[in-house]
């Protein structure tokens, strides 16, 4: 079965050709600019490719509410042009297919789940830390949703007193997001995030304040296991320092064979940076059924 997969992030737009194993037979990308002539790009791309079925995975905030009469739009988003826009109308009105639609970060995560380091486990969580900060969440082998779907990148955090930076959410003065993205770490620190990588205090603070955040995901959503990815993530001198701070903030309350062997429990993706395409296929083929 050909399966179409559409990544639509805030700089580009990945489209992909694959089935229902997760094989990507073609893929393509395309900036993302305005609207009109970025959709342009992305109907001629899957026009005549003879899919079954298309899976996006999008930027947010989303309508993912199939009752709501702004279902498969992006709402809020500051993104240029592109806030209340209906994706999934104006896809399936071009090329007529059934569409599944969620979050890019839950499209990850279900990509992992399916296929990567969290297959056979019924509850995982995706965390990306890149421009912004998003968690992808899968709770007894679905996609958790809720009122809308989970924002916890804009979790609350502890700002730590020496730390300066004042936030780069416009919302929040203290949220992961806006004291641990990419860009929060070029601003507080005034260079690129992976020019800095032999500054061991940028990282000592940015692996504390991860940790602040998933202690929370670990206490709320119970996950078998988190993953970790985006561009930040490849600073991989994170993942022992994130794992440590985890077991200190827990401090022996959560007794699990999951928390005490950590190494196995908070992990990169074993995907290779396909988890998000792949999750979209994932996406495409379930809304086939
Ligand atoms: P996006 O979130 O836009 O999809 P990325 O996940 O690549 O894209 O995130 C971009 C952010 O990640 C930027 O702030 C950039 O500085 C940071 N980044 C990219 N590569 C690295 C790296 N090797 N080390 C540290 N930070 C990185
Ligand atoms: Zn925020």
């Amino acid at each position: 079965m050909l399966l179409g997969a559409l990544e639509a992030g805030g700089t580009k737009m990945v489209c992909a050709i694959g089935n229902e194993n997760g094989e990507i037979l073609d893929q393509v990308s395309f900036p993302t600019e305005e609207p009109n002539s970025t959709m342009l790009n992305i109907i001629d791309y899957f026009k005549g490719k003879d899919i079954t079925g298309l899976g996006i995975g999008n930027f947010g905030p989303l309508d993912l509410n199939r009752k709501s009469k702004k279902y498969g739009y992006i709402t809020t988003t500051p993104k240029y042009g592109w806030t209340n826009f209906n994706m999934v109308g104006t896809l399936s009105d071009a090329l007529n297919v059934p569409i599944g639609f969620d979050t890019d970060v839950n499209a990850a995560a279900l990509g992992e789940a399916t296929w990567g380091t969290t297959s056979g486990l019924d509850s995982s969580i995706y965390i990306t830390v890149g421009t912004g900060i998003g968690v992808g969440v899968i709770v007894n082998n679905q996609i958790l949703h809720g009122m809308l779907h989970p924002e916890a990148g804009h979790v609350l955090i502890n700002k730590r007193v020496d730390d300066h930076y004042s936030s780069n959410c416009r919302f929040h003065p203290n949220c992961l997001e806006g004291l641990a993205s990419g860009p929060a770490i070029e601003g507080r620190w005034g260079k690129k995030a992976q020019e800095l990588f032999d500054h061991e205090s940028v990282w000592d603070l940015e692996a504390d304040y991860l940790a602040q955040g998933i202690v929370g995901y670990i206490l709320t959503l119970s996950p078998q296991k988190i993953v970790l990815g985006g561009g930040v993530m490849n600073q991989t001198q994170l993942f022992p320092k994130i794992r440590s701070k985890v077991q200190v903030l827990l401090n022996g309350y959560i007794d699990t064979s999951e928390i005490d062997n950590i190494d196995l429990y908070i992990v990169p993706s074993a995907l290779g940076g396909k988890q998000g395409i792949m999750g979209c296929l994932r996406l495409a083929y379930l809304n086939t059924l």
